[in-house]
């Protein structure tokens, strides 16, 4: 399974927008996607001064994923927890449509989007990096933004996880680390990808169960490192292990800019593609980027949480908190300090998770309005509230130390207190009978 076979799929069901008009890869897509972001698919046919078409927004409702993995929003988080406990290493195969074409490197002729104004330039932010250790005992897949330098060179911002731990290990033996650079996956790849399984599993394994043992990978061609069989396009590099160059500033997931730092600069040795390679973007701080890096780490905190309390209803990673910084999850309290339990589990589960909220189960995760109301009337700041100071954190968050990541977490634990009669803490209701409800229903149809 492909980027293709799920485009498919989705064009069969008309929910892919094509657009044709000319369109400059310099800002006007990125603002296309942006206002369009809440809708379908979008095809860009034409992108100004390429001949390569251009897709976004593949990934942007949790519908859409849901539809990629063949699975429902309940079964969602259970597929991705399984998958990291039971990779399934991957078929590697010779021949691959990806080979289709190999060139001498020229990022110039691809086109990476210029997404915001004050952009260090233009970014690859849909690729899943892989390596493997020196001694070929660990692969890891993740997911990081590129600035492309010129022609050969790209800036890849390494956060302190495990590629970054793989580069650190080649840099002290004075060696560049060699990365294949995959762009045009299938969703299941992607998530796989934005997953944390323990160092040592390879992201490619959980990936391919997820695809259910379909996922076929690639050896390339100048440098030891592979890449999915059915990608549309693959950057073959090396990360130097000396030379580093500005990144940033850049707008990440909090629709904020990231500050400048100075990061390794992987040289491109060899690029492969399909004949009409189709290329993916991924607008930084849309609902795709949100979702993408956020339902892995909701899966995350379910399975935690659901390891210390008897049941965890659903977490949202909401929006507001750019899916990524803060979390809603409901539970089924069953005793006093359930709350704070899941609260823990939650920071322990996503580190740069920054404020958590549990409610009861009877209040919806992904209606505002409800969490608040919890906040309201069942939370008490003096007994409910954890302040953890000098953690560390998202270093996206401007109010945060972001040089050393370092943040306070704020865990609210908005359960209802057990030794307080439940009635006290339910909405109350107007008994309605039949009549009324068909009267009001009447009343609702003359005001629309
Ligand atoms: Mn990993």
């Amino acid at each position: 399974m492909s980027l293709r076979s799920f485009l498919n799929e989705l064009e069969e069901k008309g929910e892919v927008l094509h657009i044709h008009e000319k369109v400059s890869p310099i800002f006007e897509t990125a603002s296309i996607i942006q206002e369009l972001a809440d809708g379908p698919v979008l095809f860009f046919e034409k992108v100004e001064g390429y001949d390569v078409k251009v897709v976004a927004n593949l990934c942007g409702t949790r519908d859409r994923i849901c539809s990629a993995l063949k699975t429902s929003l309940n079964e969602l988080y259970t597929r991705l927890s399984d998958a990291q406990k039971n990779p399934l290493k991957p078929e590697i195969v010779e021949e691959a449509p990806v080979m289709d074409v190999h060139e001498k490197p020229d990022l110039s002729r691809i086109p990476i989007l210029l997404h915001f104004e004050k952009d260090a330039g233009p970014y690859i932010t849909a690729a899943a990096v892989s390596a493997r250790s020196l001694d070929g005992k660990v692969e890891n897949v993740s997911v990081h933004r590129l600035l492309v330098l010129d022609k050969n060179h790209l800036v890849i911002r390494l956060v302190p996880r495990h590629l970054f731990k793989l580069w650190s290990v080649a840099k002290k033996r004075k060696k560049d680390l060699e990365v294949a650079i995959s762009i045009g996956l299938h969703p299941s790849v992607l998530l796989a990808a934005a997953s944390s399984p323990p160092f040592g599993v390879s992201e490619y394994a959980v990936a391919n169960r997820l695809l259910g043992g379909s996922l076929k990978l690639v050896k390339c061609m100048e440098i030891d490192a592979y890449a999915p069989a059915e990608a549309e396009l693959v950057l073959e590099g090396r990360v130097s292990f000396e030379r580093k160059a500005e990144e940033g500033p850049f707008v990440d997931i909090t629709c904020t800019y990231d500050i400048k730092r100075m990061q390794p600069v992987v040289e491109i040795v060899n690029i492969m593609h399909r004949k009409d390679y189709i290329y993916q973007a991924l607008l930084p701080g849309g609902p795709e980027h949100r979702l993408l890096m956020g339902l892995p780490r909701e899966a995350a905190i379910y399975e935690a949480a659901s390891k210390v309390v008897p049941g965890v209803k659903a977490v949202n990673l909401s929006d507001g908190g750019c899916g990524w910084l803060h979390a809603v999850i409901s539970i089924e309290k069953q005793t006093e300090g359930d709350g704070k339990n899941a609260l823990l589990a939650a920071f322990a589960a996503h580190p740069s998770l920054k404020h958590a909220v549990v409610v009861d189960s009877d209040i919806d995760v992904f209606d505002p309005q409800e969490v608040e109301w919890a906040i309201a009337l069942r939370f008490q700041a003096s007994e409910d509230l954890i302040v953890v100071p000098n953690a560390r954190g998202s270093t996206l968050d401007p109010s945060a130390d972001q040089k050393r990541g370092l943040t306070s977490k704020m865990g609210i634990d908005a359960t209802r207190p057990l030794n307080v009669p439940v009635e006290n803490f339910k909405k109350a209701r107007i008994l309605s009978t039949r009549k009324t409800a068909e009267l009001i229903n009447r009343l609702r149809r003359k005001m629309k």
